[in-house]
């Protein structure tokens, strides 16, 4: 065996071969009541990568939050090689409070890399990049669309290093999305660490979708996998090649009133095809949304009550791929038939 030193974090320490979950001091609240970032770590026996899996960064999206419960039943992790911090809610205060932001009004991905003495946000956003970030090879971070707006599953990935992208493929989401980094976000300020993060996109603020938390739940054990860091058992290969694209844009409202959307996620349009209609209440006028180019809509409002300029249909461009419907309709069926979330499994 190994001499293998225990985990560090915080005021805490964590043996090899152990796991346990620490509280670390954010704030208190006016009322006094305390606030913590709660780290799972997991620490293997064996030496390996540190990985982080995230979610509720911005506390209304939900689904990431459940996605980290179920990571954490897997039996796979008994025999981890390495060291896996799960924070199924960083931001606390937006969780509590079904907002996606903190209570200064910030949203804590536009705060990153953040410092000691500044906002709350940025506090918050210190404190994740000192004990998270800086302690990681490779973060997960697990988002939704916001509320009132859906996802298909994908992967965000601004990749640094090559095995980034195998990674991503790896994860065996419908779709990757290569995108720019954002000022502020927790990807850029971990870039600059030089600490790659695959973003995983799915489904809608507030809301469970049980094929985008299967995707996800699926996605983060198949990259575990591939790093050598748990067994193969129960871990599936992708059934279908992600869609990759590093293109796509919003389709916004040409008026205010009621939408009726003809097209949902996972559907690929045509250039001119008709995606839905807005019509005012009294039914005189009727505004058709056409569709200005071809793709795959990774992503669609759920509201039927909208405003003029609102974003409705996000389109993604995918002009290599031949069977993009197939791609997507295989991968959401692998899901629903995984053996992993059989009763006596890990749901
Ligand atoms: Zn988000």
């Amino acid at each position: 065996m190994i001499n293998r030193r225990a985990f560090e974090i915080g005021s805490f320490k964590v043996a090899p071969g152990a796991r346990k979950t620490v509280d670390l001091p954010v704030s208190v609240l006016s009322d006094h009541t305390p606030v913590t970032m709660s780290v799972h770590v997991i620490h293997g026996r064996r030496p390996g990568p540190v990985v982080f899996v995230s979610a509720a960064i911005h506390g209304d999206e939900v689904i990431g939050v459940e996605i980290a419960r179920r990571v954490l039943r897997a039996p796979n992790l008994d025999t981890l090689k390495g060291t896996l911090l799960v924070i199924p809610i960083v931001n606390a205060f937006g969780f509590h409070n079904h907002s996606r932001y903190l209570p200064d009004r910030r949203d804590l991905n536009r705060s990153f890399p953040g410092s000691e003495r500044g906002s709350m946000a940025s506090r918050l956003a210190n404190l994740f990049m000192t004990e998270i970030v800086c302690r990681a090879d490779l973060g997960i971070d697990l988002h939704s669309a916001a509320i009132h707006r859906t996802n298909l599953p994908q992967i965000r990935v601004s990749p640094s290093k090559e095995e980034t992208m195998e990674l991503a493929e790896a994860f065996g989401a419908p779709v990757i999305l290569t995108s720019k980094l954002r000022e502020g976000s927790l990807r850029e300020a971990a870039h600059k660490k030089d600490v790659d993060i695959l973003i995983y996109e799915a489904g809608e603020g507030l809301r469970f979708d049980e094929m985008a938390i299967r995707a996800g739940v699926s996605g983060i054990l198949r990259v575990l996998r591939k790093l050598g860091m748990i067994s193969g058992k129960g871990v599936t290969r992708p059934k279908a090649v992600s869609i990759r694209t590093s293109s796509s844009s919003w389709v916004r409202a040409p008026a205010g009133g009621l939408l009726r959307p003809f097209k949902s996620v996972g559907e690929v349009v045509e250039r001119d095809d008709l995606l839905g209609i807005v019509s005012d209440p009294f039914g005189e006028v009727e505004k058709e949304i056409i569709a200005p180019d071809g793709g795959l809509i990774i992503g669609r409002t759920n509201l039927p009550t909208i405003y003029e300029g609102d974003g409705l249909f996000h389109i993604a461009e995918i002009r290599k791929h031949r069977d993009p419907a197939g791609t997507v309709d295989s991968l959401a069926s692998q899901h629903m038939a995984d053996p992993l979330f059989d009763e006596d499994e890990i749901i």
